[in-house]
């Protein structure tokens, strides 16, 4: 067991991690959370990037690099920026300069369903929801970890998601390119660098 576990380390890089404090506004169950964050971590774990969650934030020594918070719906509808009345847009919104993901839970109940001009909120799947919700914060967090305003032609980062792929079992339409993992992977170890240096700093003027 030893021995495979040494042999796997001398092929893969050593898994990246990430600490992505969420802030739940909306209400969900504790089962869909926990199955959407899965099908997140799954999307980023084939690249080498371990996304750990931390469900009950309560203050960071160092800033956190991204913050998600979860709402029911925006204060006030607004499509942003880089392209109109794209699905993902109404689903969840990245704050680029402060790394802070909006998810909006209600709307995408309306995505899964299909029907956006129904008023009154859809009866959903909770496993085929969880699914879609943990692949709309895969996308919004590729776009606060490559800084990313607009959008790729393909894979996770494309610019808009057709209501099939968001609710079907597979992810193959959800991958990131290789170009966009290792630039992830750079902003990660950028920032674990950082921090450790900063740590250094703090002991060294102690
Ligand atoms: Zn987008």
């Amino acid at each position: 067991m030893l021995t495979l576990t040494l042999l796997l380390a001398g092929l893969a890089p050593a898994p990246v991690t990430l600490d992505v404090p969420i802030y739940l506004g909306a209400d969900l169950s504790e089962d869909i959370v926990a199955s959407a964050l899965h099908e997140t971590e799954r999307i980023f774990e084939s690249g080498g990037i371990a996304l750990r969650f931390d469900l009950s934030p309560n203050g960071h020594s160092s800033p956190p690099l991204v913050t998600v918070v979860v709402l029911p719906r925006p204060a006030r509808f607004k499509v942003y920026g880089c392209s109109r009345d794209r699905h993902d847009h109404r689903l969840g919104h990245t704050q680029l300069r402060a790394r802070r993901i909006t998810l909006w839970s209600e709307q995408l109940m309306r995505a899964v369903d299909g029907d956006w001009d129904r008023t009154e909120l859809p009866d959903v799947d909770d496993h085929v929801y969880a699914r879609a919700l943990g692949r709309v914060l895969a996308h919004e967090l590729g776009h606060a970890l490559l800084g990313l305003n607009g959008h790729r032609d393909g894979g996770l980062m494309r610019s808009d998601f057709s209501h099939r792929s968001l609710t079907a079992r597979g992810r193959r339409a959800f991958r990131l390119a290789e170009e966009d993992l290792q630039a992830i992977r750079d902003t990660l170890l950028d920032a674990v660098a950082k921090n450790k240096s900063a740590a250094l700093r703090l002991l060294d003027g102690a």
